[in-house]
């Protein structure tokens, strides 16, 4: 029997609710089969842990993850931290340290969800977005000068490099490749910032000849935000810096009907260390602690986590369930105009993968 050691990293707010009930789920689809389990870590970072060691997660943290298959993350924020202390203080730390440069999130309509959009009829919303994940507007780089006085400076830089968008337009090019209508969107601003975006539209034309087989096109990040509410057939994977890709993967979650149903991986994609999969949303502080949290987020999650370790036929299972699960009106959360609570979803995902697992082994 195979083990798989999967890193649970709760963190902070629903990131609490939420995680466990993505356990729960794996262990049901373990406990329905015998050829692989999974043995689970959790580790107690994130606030609290601040507020007792002035660091969201120790010094040598990564390399307590180092060994892991998987890492299974919820949120990092709390709402008496500043949000760029707990950011990278934890959820970048990881992303950075172990170089997960490629950011994928995939945005489906699931089956029973009320999508805000009326004239998007059933699968013309099927997109998979490639998010920059290492450099570009998130790279840290830039500080802070007179601070407090008249004459303050304040710097940003957008770091982006050649090897750096090489890797992230072969990853993007290849996934599209993958999909059965081999479309990729490069999203860009090259009209106004004319140095590091101009490299990204080059990199993109050159990796391109690549991939003869795939169909590609350009698109300016503002324009972009129109074509996926008003054609978002027209689009299907699409690739992204860091910063655009953040603000259109919110937009994507919202038009798939809440943010509470979004995943994304944080891939290594040379699987030198653990990828870390976790819902988009953030800690919800409006309603954490309260049983509210939508779990599918960090269901889809763990199906993109199964898929990931090699376990295709479980990623399936779940996302199955999930989808029957979404289908019914009574098993949604509050986000999406229901009634149900975490635990409600968590349970009912739980039940189908037993009854599926049952069903088979019964034919
Ligand atoms: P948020 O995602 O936490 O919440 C936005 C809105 O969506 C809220 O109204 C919330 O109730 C709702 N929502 C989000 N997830 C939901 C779910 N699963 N079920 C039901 N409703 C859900 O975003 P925010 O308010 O901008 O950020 C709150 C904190 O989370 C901040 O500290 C922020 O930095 C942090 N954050 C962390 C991550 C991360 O760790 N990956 C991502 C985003 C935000
Ligand atoms: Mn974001």
């Amino acid at each position: 029997m195979k083990t798989y050691r999967i890193a649970c990293i709760p963190g902070d707010g629903i990131g609490q609710e939420v995680v466990p009930a993505g356990q729960d789920v794996l262990q049901a689809l373990a406990a329905s089969q015998s050829n692989y389990r999974f043995e689970f870590t959790a580790f107690d970072w994130g606030g609290d842990y601040y507020r007792r060691h002035g660091v969201m997660m120790p010094a040598d943290g990564l390399d307590q993850l180092r060994g892991q298959d998987a890492i299974l993350f919820g949120s990092a924020g709390d709402p008496h931290i500043p949000d760029h202390i707990t950011l990278w203080g934890l959820r970048l730390k990881i992303c950075q340290g172990f170089d997960q440069y490629a950011n994928v999130r995939p945005t489906r309509i699931l089956p029973g969800i009320d999508a805000p959009l009326k004239r998007c009829g059933p699968g013309d919303l099927d997109w998979v977005i490639v998010r920059e994940n290492s450099e570009g507007e998130y790279a840290g780089v830039g500080g802070r000068v007179h601070q407090g006085h008249a004459i303050e400076v304040a710097t940003d830089v957008s770091m982006m490099t050649r090897a750096g968008v090489q890797r992230i337009m072969r990853f993007a090019f290849a996934l599209a490749r993958s999909r059965p209508r081999k479309l990729l969107t490069v999203v860009t601003k090259s009209n106004a910032q004319r140095h590091a975006m101009v490299m990204w539209d080059e990199i993109a034309l050159e990796v391109a000849h690549e991939f003869a087989d795939v169909r590609w096109d350009k698109e300016l990040v503002d324009a972009c935000t129109a074509r996926m509410v008003n054609r978002p057939a027209t689009l299907d994977t699409l690739v992204a810096t860091n910063l655009h890709a953040d603000i259109l993967s919110d937009l994507a979650a919202a038009l798939a009907g809440s943010l509470g149903i979004a995943p994304t991986g944080n891939i290594d994609p040379e699987r030198r260390f653990p990828s870390m999969f976790e819902p988009i949303h953030g800690s919800a502080f409006d309603i954490m602690g309260q049983g509210l949290a939508n779990p599918i987020g960090t269901f889809w999650s763990c199906v993109m986590l199964l898929e990931h370790i090699g376990e295709p036929a479980a990623a399936a299972m779940l996302m199955a369930a999930i989808e029957a699960v979404t289908a019914d009106p009574a098993l949604h959360t509050r986000d999406l105009g229901g009634n149900a609570r975490t635990s409600d979803v968590t349970q009912a995902v739980c039940e189908h993968v037993t009854a599926t697992a049952e069903r088979r082994r019964a034919a």
